[in-house]
This record gives structure tokens, C-alpha cells and sequence, in this order.
């Protein structure tokens, strides 16, 4: 319908529009501005330019149509609620212009403060501060400063190099001795540095400050470091951010005044209390950046008990609110809080299981909303082995424990050095003063990472907490000198490629390497440690975690198991069977001669006898791994790769065989020997003679294995026990395949099993993808499938997993081909078909076919869920990763469908 009427796209909220729901439209920064708002907190006012905006402008390189017109319209409304006008040379108005995605990107985009400042309104605003003159030249300074850097892609250093001088001349290091004059005298030669780099005068128009900083803001969105972030943090690349425009408050206008980052529970531990730092006189970006040292949160009840009384109200208020940890930002403007920020905290691995638990005993959550709260991959890291301290190591500092775990490694001082190294296998430690999101590289790079400045909430412990990677920040007795590529600490020297080992749960740093023991709550899955007596808080929480985690879920979890070794760490940490006994490694060691007997063998008796040789080593295996599992379901890979695997490479026995005949010595044997391997030799050997083929190629080899599975089952039984065995056929892709092996498989069972009531099913993988799509005549010859997602993944893309993922992923991930490989994720789309439908064709044919999948997807968060909707009835993975996968398939079965666990 043509109309002449064009209603324009709301493209601005005002803060008392929006709520915390609205992360999409407003950012997090936006969303929680206004839920702050409609609380009643004392929120300086403003509005949301939403990330649609962005969006537009990313597209098109231009602001949409009517964007310009609603700004306007905010800033008005903004102006008459304030009474004050943007840029006013008498009164002025200030607003900062702040970033904020959906997803929090700490440090990665941009905000300017004191937007509105010229050379006219800096005279207003030193009067409207009561003659404060130093005040207002300090915002006129930081606003050329952060507008240059943040707008304009001035060099940052310039500034500060200006700013270091500037404290020289006065024979200072703290930015709070310099007085309105030397602050002048700054400003000019920030508009200098200005003027040379962009060509063209600091901007006088406020309004034009303004258009500036918002474009800025949005450009921020695709700037390196930010998509590299974005990339290591899985947030997807089309979002956009939101950009917040703020009235300015002041906590810098003198020693009443101040700003300050806080947490409502220990971010680190979980622990209750207040964390947070706070520095007087001082600009928000302050704390951050580590200029100064800050003081402890606590201090602030002796400087200003107002305040901090009502600072606590409002983070209690804020907690019951959104029944999680909060970290917030504050300003004090001459004794009056302001709320600039909140969301809902990062935390380490530890604090999330440990909050959640509280959150349930404070009432505020239930067990499936403290399940749903913590994940896979945060268990996963408290696995992880920690310092062994029992003898002789003595810290040379403490730092502040910013992100837990232990990391030893090589000193690097910068980020390319760490990458550098890092790729040549070595593990580094990034010690810094302090970091800054150019160096995100390094830090991906690098085992831990380690700062002599700031505190929880700086750089370095932000995104190292994101992480997961171990962080030791503010470390202040080491005096790092990067460009002598050394630091020193307590009298010694550590220089580039020292060894040095760092504690991010208790902040300690020692010099060398430091052996590790592994973590509490490994003792606790294996036993060893009673969650009622232990005096943890994270043990008892991961234990109430799992044991609801247990109840809820549907699928069973299964661990890949080979020996009675790796089948009894399976059942300690809570493996209910064994998804994969591989009996390929039952071929090595010193049965290996056997193997090239046959393989060499010329007849049929050469080749049976050696069988009969391997059959009660084989059965011996068998019956070790079924009297670990008690009677648990135990399922048997028959042999599957390229007999060829287990001889000698062809270049090593050439050699051998021609040193040996110059010696004149008898080759007769290795003659032989090359000779086969030069007959076996394949050009594609993961889709040559290997699996199932094997069995229908080889006279007898799938025999013996069945002999002796049955003949272990049959023993245990006998023996007062119980077995469970499920023989299972690899590499199948077409029943007749499955067929052949079962029928002789079933005549030895019979034979073997007699009346000892032993029961062995039969079933096959499906790994090939014509399997998955016959799966409903396969079913029909099998008892139940296990999805070999490897090989699915691998034939699916038509890639060699050996060769694609140093080769090319790189690019992929690079381009988002896929955002993740689909080796370490499974493939929903592609891959993840070809198992539903798999998953369906074999139950409709087969309603009680068992279904399963024992590749290395099994153990992968994501994957547990997808396995989960597809209806499996276990997943199996490595036993270190049961505990995962019991998590994950637990939040699966508590999780509606499309919640977001971010
Ligand atoms: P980031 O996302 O990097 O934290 P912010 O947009 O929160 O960036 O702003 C950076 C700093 O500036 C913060 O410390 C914040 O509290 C402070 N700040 C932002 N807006 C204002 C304002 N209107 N008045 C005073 N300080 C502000
Ligand atoms: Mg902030
Ligand atoms: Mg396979």
C-alpha cells in the first residue's frame, strides 16, 4: 500500500524506556542502564542508540534515515531534563558516548567522556564547578585525549608521552599535582598532537563532537581486536553494538569526589562479601588503566560513610534483583553516588558452582536454575591440576589471584614475542605492567600471564577470567622493563626465556618451575576426598551440582575405555559402561610379532595357528575389563584400522633390509616383511581395507576376537560375576556387510556361550555416511548403533582429519565457514543430519535398537545437547570428561528450549 505517511524506524530509546530484557536492541550496558533506571537508582540520565542503528550503518556506511532527527529530539529532551544545553559556553552540558554489545567485550570497544567541552564551555564549566578551574581543563584534556585516540586513530602514546612531560616539568608522578595551568598548557599540546595527526583543529562544534563519537562507537564494532575477541569468545559477528549517551558526573572534581568498580561476591572464589576497588578524584576510565593505585572498596566507609551505606543498599538490592552476582561502576560527585553500570559478573569456574550454591541456599534460585548457571567447560577447568607446595618453594611476590589455575613457563614481555613462541611449542608466561587489548594475541597465546599493576578488575583479569586461562595481575613487587626484555623482583633478575611459574587462585609467583598435584575436585570424583567432610565450599557445591545434574538427566554416559586401568577411572568418575573398548592397542607391544605372522601367513593352518595364539591373550584383556564393570555394559570395538599400522614404515625396513644385506646377514624375514608393506600400501588409507572389511577379507581374524569376548564373558560369569558385552562391527556402510559377520559371529557365541546365561549383542557403527542413510535396513542385522562421529565428521566433509585442521581451519574459522571446528563441535546441519536421520530410520525399523555415539563428540558441551534432542540413549567419551558430559546432559535435560547460558 503506497501511503504518504513514513513512519520513521525507532532507532533511540530513552533510559526509561528500556528494560534488561532488551539486551538485543540495547546492548547490556543500555538494557541495564534502564532496568537501573526504572529501579529507582540514581542513573545520570540519557538514551540508547539501539545496535539496529549499527547495524544499518555497518551496512551502508551511513547513519539510516531518520536517526539523526531522533537524536536530536533525545538530546533535547535530555537538555531540558538537566536544564543545561550540550556544550552551553555559560552552563554546559557534558554526556559521555559509550559502547555496549550485547555480549560484554571488556576494553574492546570505545567510550568517550566529556563530550561537549570546547574552548569556550571549559570557562562554563570551571564556573559552573565553583571556580574549579583545575577540574574543568583535566575534562577538557581527557576528552582531545580519548576523541583523538577513540575518533580520530591518533597514536595513544602521543598523549601520554605530552602527559609524562607535562609531569616532569613539575617534578611529579601523580596526574593530581598538576594545577589549572599545567593542565592549560596540556590542553594546547594535545591540540597540536591533534592538529599534526588528523589535519585539522580539535572539533569546537559540540554537536559535531557528538555525530563523531557515535559513528566511532559503531566502527569500534569491526576494529581488529574486537573481531579477534568476538572470535575467541563465539559471539557472533553481526550484532552490533549499541551506543549509550550519558550526562555526564564528575569524580573528579575534587577529594569528595571519586569512581570505583565493585562486585557483590568474590568473582574469583564465590566468596560473600564486597569486592571492589575505588580511587578519589578521579575519572571512571582511571581504575581501569591502572594510573594510579586504588584502595580497597572498604576504605570508602572512613572517606565518605554516606555513601557507602547506600552503595551497599543499592548492590543488595541489585543481587536480589537479578539473583546473581553483579559488578557495577559508580561515580561520586561531591559526596553523591551515581550508578553508571551493572551486569551480571564474570566469574571463574570455582565461583560458579560456588555462587550458584549459595544463590539456592539464599532462596533465590532453585537446583535446575543453579544447574542450568555453570557448565561443562568451567567443570572442565577445575580438573585441572593445581601447584604442589609441600617443599621449598618460596613466592618471590604476590600479586592479586585474578584467574585460577597453575601455569609455569618462559618469561615473553611482549605479545608477538609469546605468539612467536608459543608456536614453536614452547608454553610462555606474558608478564606485562599491565595489558591492554592490543595484547589479546599474547595472551591467547600464553599459559598464564602476569601484571605488576592493577587489580581483579583490569584488563588482564577480565579477559583472562573469560578466558580460563590462569592471571596473576598487580604484582607490584616486580619492576618490569620491557624494552630490556627482563624484570626484576626481590633482588633478582628475570630475564626473556626464564622459567617462572604463577598461582591464579592465591596471586603467588615463583621463579622456576613448580610440579602441580591435581585439583580437589578430581579427589573428589575419584573418592578420595567426602564432600560432607571436606571443608570446600566448591567440592560441596560441584557435589550437590552433579548429584541434581544426575537425577535430571536423560542420557547415560559411558566412558572410551581400552584396559581394566582406563575401565576403573571410567567407573569412579561415574561412567555407567563402556561406550568403546578399542582392541587395537591388544595387537601391540610384544604380540606384535604375532601380528606380522599373520600377515605374512601363506595358509590357511600358518594363519590359524597364529590366531589361536592371539585368542587367550585376547581373552585375558577382555576378562580384566569385564571384571572392573561388574556387569555394566561393555561395548567392543572388532579390530579397525589398516593392518599395515602395524608394521614398520616402509622407509625404515628398506633401509634395514639394504644395511643388512651389505652385511651379508639373512633377510629372508624383513624381505618378506617389505614386501608386504609395499603390497598394502594404500593412497587413502582411512578409506581403504580397514574395519568390517577387514573381517569379510581375513579368514578367522573377527572370529577370534568374537571367541574371545564370548569365552571372558563366559569366565566372569562362572567366576560369580557378571558381564555385558556388545560386539560391535566398525566401519559398516551396507547391511550385507553386517549381515556376513553376524551370522558367524552368532554360530561361536551359541557354541561358546551354551546355558552359562551369558547374552553378547550385536551391533555396528555408523560412521559412514551410506550407513546413516540405510540406517533402517541396518537395523534390521543390529542390536543397536553407536555413532562413530569422527569418522562421520571426517567422510561427511570429505576431510582428512590428520591433514585439514593445521592445514586450512585456520582460514575457516577466519571466513566463518564454521565457528568452531566441526572435529571439536559437531555439525548440526551436516553432519548432525546424517545421525537424526540415522536416529530414526533405525528406530522405526527397530523401536528398542540402542543408540549411542563414542566419538570424541561425546565429551563436547554442545554436542551433549545435540545429542540429547536427538533422543540417544548415551553418549561415551574419554573417562576425564564423564564428569562433563553427566553435567551437560543433566542442563539438557533442565534447559528450555532456546535459553541462552552465556
Ligand atoms: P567500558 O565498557 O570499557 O567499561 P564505559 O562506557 O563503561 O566503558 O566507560 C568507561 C568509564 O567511564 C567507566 O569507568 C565509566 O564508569 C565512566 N563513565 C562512563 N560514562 C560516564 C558518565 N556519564 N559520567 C561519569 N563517568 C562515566
Ligand atoms: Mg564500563
Ligand atoms: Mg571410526
Amino acid at each position: 500500500m503506497a501511503t504518504q505517511e513514513t513512519v520513521d524506524h525507532k532507532y533511540v530509546y530513552d533510559f526509561a524506556e528500556g528494560n534488561k530484557d532488551l539486551k538485543d536492541l540495547l546492548g547490556g550496558k543500555g538494557a541495564n542502564l534502564a532496568e537501573m533506571t526504572n529501579l529507582g537508582l540514581p542513573v545520570p540520565p540519557g538514551f540508547t542508540i539501539t545496535t539496529e542503528a549499527c547495524q544499518a550503518y555497518l551496512a551502508t556506511g551511513r547513519e539510516p534515515d531518520g536517526l539523526a532527527g531522533q537524536i536530536e529530539a533525545h538530546l533535547e529532551s535530555l537538555e531540558r531534563g538537566m536544564g543545561r544545553r550540550l556544550g552551553d559556553p555559560h552552563d554546559p552540558l557534558l554526556v559521555s558516548v559509550r559502547s555496549g554489545a550485547k555480549f560484554s567485550m571488556p576494553g574492546m570497544m570505545e567510550t568517550v567522556l566529556n563530550v561537549g567541552l570546547n574552548d569556550r564551555s571549559v570557562v562554563g564549566l570551571a564556573a559552573q564547578a565553583g571556580g574549579n578551574e583545575r577540574f574543568a581543563w583535566d575534562s577538557y584534556r581527557r576528552l582531545i585525549q580519548m576523541f583523538g585516540k577513540t575518533v580520530c586513530e591518533v597514536p595513544g602514546e602521543e598523549f601520554e608521552h605530552a602527559l609524562d612531560e607535562a609531569k616532569r616539568a613539575r617534578g611529579t608522578t601523580n596526574d593530581l599535582d598538576l594545577d589549572a595551568d599545567d593542565l592549560r598548557g596540556l590542553v594546547d599540546a594535545y591540540k597540536k598532537i591533534f592538529l599534526k595527526h588528523t589535519g585539522r583543529d580539535f572539533p569546537q562544534e559540540p554537536r559535531e563532537q557528538l555525530d563523531l563519537a557515535i559513528r566511532a562507537v559503531f566502527e569500534s564494532w569491526n576494529a581488529e581486536r574486537a573481531v579477534l575477541y568476538r572470535r575467541q569468545e563465539r559471539i557472533p559477528a553481526d550484532l552490533g553494538t549499541a551506543v549509550n549517551v550519558v550526562a555526564m558526573v564528575f569524580g573528579n572534581l575534587g577529594p569528595d569526589s571519586g569512581t570505583g568498580v565493585a562486585f557483590t561476591r568474590d568473582p574469583a572464589s564465590g566468596a560473600q562479601g564486597i569486592y571492589g576497588d575505588y580511587l578519589a578524584n578521579a575519572q571512571g576510565e582511571d581504575v581501569v588503566a591502572g594510573i594510579r593505585n586504588t584502595v580497597p572498596l572498604q576504605e570508602l566507609e572512613r572517606l565518605d560513610k554516606r555513601s557507602y551505606d547506600e552503595l551497599l543498599g543499592i548492590m543488595a538490592r541489585l543481587e536480589g534483583h537479578y539473583r546473581d552476582l553483579c559488578d557495577i561502576e559508580f561515580t561520586i560527585e561531591r559526596g553523591k553516588l551515581w550508578m553508571l553500570q551493572t551486569r551480571v559478573g564474570k566469574r571463574t569456574a570455582a565461583a560458579a558452582f560456588v555462587i550458584a550454591g549459595q544463590l539456592v541456599d539464599e532462596g533465590l534460585i532453585d537446583l535446575d536454575e543453579a544447574l542450568h548457571r555453570v557448565n561443562g567447560a568451567q567443570l572442565a577447568q577445575l580438573m585441572f591440576p593445581r601447584f604442589q607446595l609441600d617443599h621449598d618453594f618460596e613466592p618471590v611476590a604476590k600479586g592479586v589471584g585474578a584467574s585460577p589455575g597453575a601455569a609455569s613457563g618462559k618469561v615473553v614481555f611482549t605479545s608477538a614475542r609469546a605468539v612467536e613462541l608459543a608456536a614453536e611449542g614452547e608454553a610462555v608466561i606474558l608478564v606485562r605492567r599491565e595489558t591492554n587489548p592490543d595484547d589479546l594475541n599474547g595472551m591467547i597465546a600464553a599459559q598464564g600471564i602476569l601484571t605488576s599493576r592493577g587489580g581483579k578488575t583490569s584488563h588482564a583479569a577480565v579477559v583472562a577470567r573469560g578466558m580460563g586461562k590462569t592471571c596473576v595481575s598487580g604484582a607490584d613487587e616486580i619492576d618490569v622493563n620491557v624494552p630490556a626484555k627482563r624484570f626484576s623482583v626481590a633482588g633478582q633478575t628475570v630475564n626473556e626465556g626464564d622459567v617462572v611459574s604463577i598461582d591464579g587462585t592465591t596471586g603467588k609467583v615463583y621463579l622456576g618451575e613448580v610440579p602441580v598435584m591435581p585439583s580437589e575436585v578430581v579427589r573428589y570424583f575419584e573418592g578420595t576426598l567426602d564432600p560432607d567432610e571436606a571443608d570446600d565450599a566448591l567440592v560441596k557445591a560441584v557435589h550437590r551440582i552433579m548429584t541434581h545434574a544426575d537425577a535430571a538427566r536423560r542420557l547415560a554416559v559411558r566412558a572410551n575405555a581400552d584396559t581394566g586401568e582406563d575401565a576403573a577411572r571410567a567407573r569412579r568418575f561415574g561412567a555407567q559402561g563402556i561406550g568403546l573398548c578399542r582392541t587395537e592397542h591388544m595387537f601391540l607391544g610384544d604380540r606384535r610379532e604375532l601380528v606380522e605372522r599373520l600377515i605374512l601367513a601363506r595358509t590357511d593352518t600358518e594363519r590359524s595357528d597364529v590366531l589361536a595364539a592371539l585368542l587367550p591373550l585376547q581373552r585375558d584383556d577382555f576378562v580384566e575389563i569385564f571384571r572392573e564393570m561388574d556387569g555394566l555394559p561393555v561395548t567392543v570395538r572388532l579390530i579397525d584400522p589398516p593392518l599395515h599400522e602395524f608394521l614398520p614404515p616402509l622407509e625404515q625396513l628398506a633401509v634395514d633390509v639394504a644395511v643388512a644385506q651389505e652385511r651379508g646377514e639373512d633377510v629372508a624375514k624383513e624381505e618378506a616383511l617389505l614386501a608386504a608393506v609395499r603390497r598394502m600400501h594404500e593412497e587413502n588409507p582411512m578409506l581403504g581395507l580397514r574395519g568390517v572389511r577387514l573381517g569379510l577379507v581375513i579368514p578367522g581374524l573377527f572370529a577370534m576376537q568374537v571367541r574371545a569376548i564370548a569365552e571372558a564373558a563366559v569366565r566372569v560369569t562362572r567366576e560369580g560375576g557378571s558381564a555385558c558385552p556388545e560386539i560391535m562391527v566398525p566401519l559398516v556402510g551396507a547391511v550385507q556387510e553386517l549381515e556376513t559377520v553376524r551370522a558367524e559371529a552368532e554360530k561361536i557365541i551359541a557354541e561358546v556361550v551354551g546355558d552359562s546365561g551369558v547374552e553378547v549383542l550385536i551391533g555396528t557403527m555408523i560412521e559412514v555416511p551410506r550407513a546413516a542413510l540405510t540406517a533402517g535396513q541396518i537395523a534390521e542385522a543390529a542390536q543397536f548403533f553407536s555413532f562413530g562421529t569422527n569418522d562421520l565428521t571426517q567422510m561427511g566433509w570429505g576431510f582428512s582429519r590428520d591433514d585439514v585442521e593445521g592445514a586450512f581451519f585456520w582460514r575457516y574459522l577466519e571466513l566463518g565457514i564454521f565457528g568452531i571446528s566441526p572435529f571439536e563441535s559437531i555439525d548440526r546441519d551436516g553432519v548432525g543430519r546424517l545421525v537424526r536421520i540415522a536416529a530414526e530410520e533405525g528406530r522405526a525399523a527397530r523401536p528398542e535398537l540402542k543408540l549411542g555415539v563414542c566419538g570424541e563428540h561425546g565429551g563436547d558441551p554442545e554436542s551433549v545437547h545435540f545429542f540429547h534432542s536427538v533422543g540417544l540413549d548415551y553418549v561415551s567419551c574419554s573417562p576425564f570428561r564423564v564428569p562433563v558430559a553427566r553435567l551437560e546432559a543433566g542442563r539438557a535435560a533442565v534447559e528450555t528450549v532456546g535459553s541462552d547460558s552465556r
